[in-house]
């Protein structure tokens, strides 16, 4: 009797520290955790359902593989492989990683060595030491391992480009810019011309505040000046959606003009901040979303914004 009543406390004490932990781990990585959205019959988002999966995956299917755009956080990579299977045959032949964050390069270990692994040349450099961002509160226990360390840097970057790069041709053909630091100092904006679509990431991840990445080049000052040149670059290029790195929908050129313009409001409201002497943090307290950004996010995470703020003030001469 007694050991039945101990076994059972047992099983609920189990059973609540299980309910404790699915609080506060996301669901293990896998394939049905996967959301796929189709943008034409080439062109995929696969976004994870769930918190923790990681930064929106675009899967390009071409005539001679398939190119697929960021790897979600660790573990993520195989799901993926999983996912991808469901929409066609085509073997995966390449990767491009947008930046250098590990919720968009970590699932890259979980690929095989022959896949071609492209970045900009910035993110290739960033993407051996993997700093984490300087926008995020360091995760209880310290920061996490060199993923690309622990796996003899298995898919880092073999391929990377300046300024420019054009991969394949006709309706296979993408196109990979860079218009200078924002998020970090090495965000590929990735273009399928054929679909008309733009994968911008995280320099436009949501409608939000975007980190500014001070620990891997990003910039406060100068983010709404290279969104500028891209947005006048899509503009030229009429771009008709725009793959974000976290949000749950595509946006358009329009959305992308208002977000520059969010951007501006804040980086003006820290540095009027700055001139009236008050410190980072009374700027960074004092800052909330303007009412006109219907849709955006009322208030982004404290430490983010004090994040930002530093960087501003350290910027601003
Ligand atoms: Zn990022």
């Amino acid at each position: 009797m007694r050991r039945q009543i101990v076994l059972g406390a047992l099983l609920v004490f189990g059973a609540l520290s299980l309910t404790v932990a699915a609080l506060q781990q996301p669901p293990a990585p896998s394939a049905a955790g996967l959301e796929v959205e189709k943008l034409t019959d080439n062109l995929y988002v696969l976004k994870a359902l769930t918190n923790g999966g990681g930064g929106n995956t675009s899967v390009f299917i071409t005539a001679n593989g398939v190119t697929v755009v960021d790897t979600k956080n660790p573990g993520w990579g195989q799901p993926l492989l999983e996912k991808i299977k469901t929409i066609t045959n085509n073997p995966v032949t390449m990767i491009i990683n947008t930046h250098t964050h590990g919720d968009h390069v970590s699932g890259n270990v979980e690929f095989p060595a022959t896949v071609d692994v492209v970045s900009h040349e910035n993110t290739k450099a960033n993407m051996a030491a993997m700093r984490p961002p300087s926008f995020t509160a360091p995760p209880a226990g310290g920061p996490a391992p060199n993923i690309f360390a622990a796996h003899q840097g298995h898919n880092l970057p073999k391929r990377t480009f300046k300024d420019k790069l054009t991969i394949g041709a006709g309706a296979d053909r993408i196109d990979l810019y860079y218009f200078g630091p924002a998020h970090t100092n090495g965000d590929a904006m990735v273009f399928f011309p054929s679909a008309r679509v733009l994968h911008m990431a995280d320099v436009f991840a949501n409608k939000g505040l975007p980190g500014m990445d001070a620990n891997n080049g990003g910039t406060g000052i100068g983010y709404a000046a290279t969104l500028t040149k891209a947005a006048n670059w899509a503009d030229s290029a009429n771009v008709e959606k725009i793959v974000n790195g976290h949000n749950a929908a595509t946006t358009t050129r329009a959305e992308l003009r208002e977000f520059i313009s969010y951007i501006q409001d804040f980086v003006k409201a820290v540095q009027d901040g700055k001139k009236a002497g008050k410190s980072v943090d009374e700027t960074a307290s004092a800052w909330k979303t303007p009412a006109k950004y219907a849709g955006y996010e009322a208030a982004p995470v404290p430490v983010r914004v004090r994040a930002n703020v530093d960087l501003i003030y350290k910027e601003t001469k």
